[in-house]
């Protein structure tokens, strides 16, 4: 049977016009983007051009592109940057429930050294911000939230722009990380009043490795470097750029922003046919989450009675996810799926399936049985639900 990916909210492939661009800096290219020479000249050129593009994608100003290797880089720096350099009656961040690793951590770093406060605000049952839970906890002393455009899990989409408007009400800066949003649905900062923005590279068919946070030039300036060295990406990140990922990370941008309107219609109607035939074939099938308000290539289905880490493993060669993290070697339910109300048997039961650019109808309708074959197999075995 044909290799069928369904995990581009892991990591998307990387797209044929992008490794052109990419390749150029990689073989022709040469010299520091720092240098004063020509070549570094050369160099920097084609940063300023990634950085137009990549701003461009988000609504911001060029001047506001922090390149670093990713969104989780991008979010310790928004999160842990700010923390740095707050005044000490403002040292209370909240994150939404449903956040990436990489805020909730950063943020409970912070609590345990004693740099800030942290509050967690929840998430209704379709998964996105209590907006007024958000609200009974801010305050004066607030530094920052952060809540994500759309979650990675279920792609369900949160109210950012509401969720800016009170912390902005607050006197608190809005940190949003948008990695699984920008380039699967147009995403402007300014219009959501997000003030801090963090992307990635590889979930929008760019290289791994790359990613930026993108702000507004007052709250950049007010942020603790996160590398200090020769000042690079204006001093909160220093060292050489990478200026093939850069570039890489540009290109993706661009071709994102001229596509994802007809991408993303496309997309959610072969997500929508996964999930039919799924339906069509199986009982006690069921999606989690908002399925009104959600990114187009997602899917977050249980599948009951079937342990998700046994069906994924069965499913082999069409490839996608289990909601569960595994932290020092125990397997542990997915937190958003708990956060949004869901039982740990539920979570453990549920399969990730994300699509994108070069999905095709063909590779959904060869991943349908297969799931359903490793599904009923794994039901039939003895104890097949989930622990
Ligand atoms: N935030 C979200 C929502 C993500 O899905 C991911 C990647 N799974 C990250 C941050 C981390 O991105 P990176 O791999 O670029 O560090």
């Amino acid at each position: 049977m044909q290799e069928v990916y369904l995990d581009y909210n892991g990591s998307a492939p990387l797209d044929p016009r992008v490794a052109e661009a990419m390749w150029g800096q990689m073989t022709g290219a040469v010299g520091n983007a720092s240098s004063s020479h020509r070549f570094g000249v050369r160099r920097a050129a084609a940063v300023d051009d990634a950085r137009e593009q990549v701003g461009a994608l988000v609504g911001a100003a060029p001047s506001g592109v922090v390149f670093c290797s990713g969104a989780t880089e991008a979010n310790n720096l928004a999160l842990v940057g700010l923390a740095e350099a707050a005044p000490a009656e403002r040292n209370r961040i909240v994150v939404s429930a449903v956040e990436h690793a990489s805020v909730r951590e950063p943020a409970r770093w912070l609590l345990e050294q004693g740099r800030a406060k942290l509050d967690v605000a929840g998430v209704t049952p379709g998964g996105w911000v209590d907006l007024d839970e958000l609200d009974s906890l801010l305050g004066p002393d607030v530094l920052a939230v952060s809540v994500m455009a759309a979650n990675s899990e279920t792609g369900v989409l949160n109210p950012v722009a509401q969720a800016a408007e009170q912390a902005h009400a607050a006197g608190a800066v809005l940190h949003c990380d948008a990695t699984q949003m920008v380039g699967r649905l147009p995403f402007d900062m300014a219009a959501e009043g997000a003030d801090l923005v963090s992307l990635s590279g590889h979930k929008i068919c760019g290289p791994t490795g790359v990613g930026a946070l993108v702000g507004t030039r007052s709250v950049l300036g007010r942020l603790h470097p996160a590398v200090h060295g020769g000042g690079q990406e204006r001093g909160l990140r220093s060292g050489s750029l990478n200026v093939a990922g850069i570039v890489g990370l540009g290109a993706a941008a661009a071709i994102c922003a001229g596509e994802h309107s007809v991408k993303a219609a496309a997309v959610g109607g072969l997500r929508d046919r996964l999930v039919a035939g799924l339906r069509g074939a199986l009982e006690a099938v069921s999606e989690n989450g908002d399925t009104t308000r959600r990114l187009p290539n997602t899917a977050s289905i249980r599948f009951a009675d079937a342990d998700a880490e046994a069906v994924v493993f069965n499913m082999d060669p069409v490839a996608a996810s289990v909601g569960s993290a595994c932290h020092s070697g125990a397997i542990e339910p997915s937190p958003t799926l708990l956060a949004m109300g869901l039982s740990r048997e539920a979570a453990f039961e549920t399969v990730r399936f994300s699509l994108g650019r070069f999905t095709t109808e063909a590779e959904v309708d060869a991943a349908i049985p297969q799931t359903v074959a490793a599904v009923r197999y794994v039901r039939s075995m003895d104890g097949g639900g989930a622990r």
